[in-house]
């Protein structure tokens, strides 16, 4: 990505939250809006809902080839999540962000930590809190997709993700999802002009004092 001849990395955005919070919602309203992000499709053993596509959301495997996958270091990341696994695609990752590419990463607080390790200075992570939890409650029912029982899984999970929102950069209440959404667009906004994401910043300023 150049801007007056300034390039930079690519910013790895990493959202994470409990289900039902608003990240996919937020995720998804940053990805129509903000046409320099890409998402990263993350391999899942987890059964398709209705409304997901293959390839958009989800690629969808077999639990053998997860662990085709994983064992041949093709995955950045990786965890089990609510009895599925869950990982990142390493190959079309390290593309983006070399070429300048920003990248959004919807995961959960352990792979959040995996990729703070191994790429460290590239993310930015924000964590999404609900305002309360029997917000949260209602939200999973609302959006009606999965069986009580999972319902309830998610719910018992919850407390546990939250419990790592101090490993984040940013921290979000997701009281209304405008007010939400405007906070992420002015971290990525603020981000990608860090000092220290862009090469070619001395020549620049070399030639401007010239
Ligand atoms: P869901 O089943 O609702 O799509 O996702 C469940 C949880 O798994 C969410 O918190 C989501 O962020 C997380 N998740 C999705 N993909 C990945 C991934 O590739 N790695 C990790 N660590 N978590 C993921």
């Amino acid at each position: 990505m150049t801007s007056g001849g300034i390039q930079r990395r690519g910013l790895m955005l990493v959202l994470s939250s409990p289900s039902g919070a608003g990240k996919s919602t937020i995720a998804r309203t940053l990805l129509e809006s903000d046409r320099e992000i890409g998402i990263s499709v993350s391999v899942t053993t987890r059964p398709r809902r209705q409304s997901e596509i293959e390839g958009v959301h989800y690629h969808f495997v077999s639990k053998r080839e997860f662990e085709r996958l994983r064992d041949s270091d093709s995955l950045l990341e990786w965890a089990e999540v609510h009895g599925n696994f869950y990982g990142t695609p390493r190959e079309p990752v390290e593309k983006a962000i070399g070429e300048g590419r920003d990248m959004l990463f919807d995961i959960d607080w352990q792979g959040a930590q995996q990729l703070q390790e191994k790429m460290g200075a590239d993310i930015v992570s924000i964590f999404i809190l609900p305002p309360t939890m029997a917000e949260l409650q209602s939200r999973l029912h609302r959006r009606a997709e999965d069986t009580e029982e999972v319902i309830q899984t998610r719910l018992a999970n919850s407390r546990a993700e939250i419990s790592h929102w101090h490993e984040y950069d940013y921290i979000i209440v997701n009281e209304d999802l405008n007010t939400a959404f405007d906070s992420v667009q002015s971290i990525v906004k603020a981000e990608r002009l860090r000092r220290e994401r862009r090469h070619g910043l001395f020549d620049f300023v070399s030639v401007l004092v010239e």
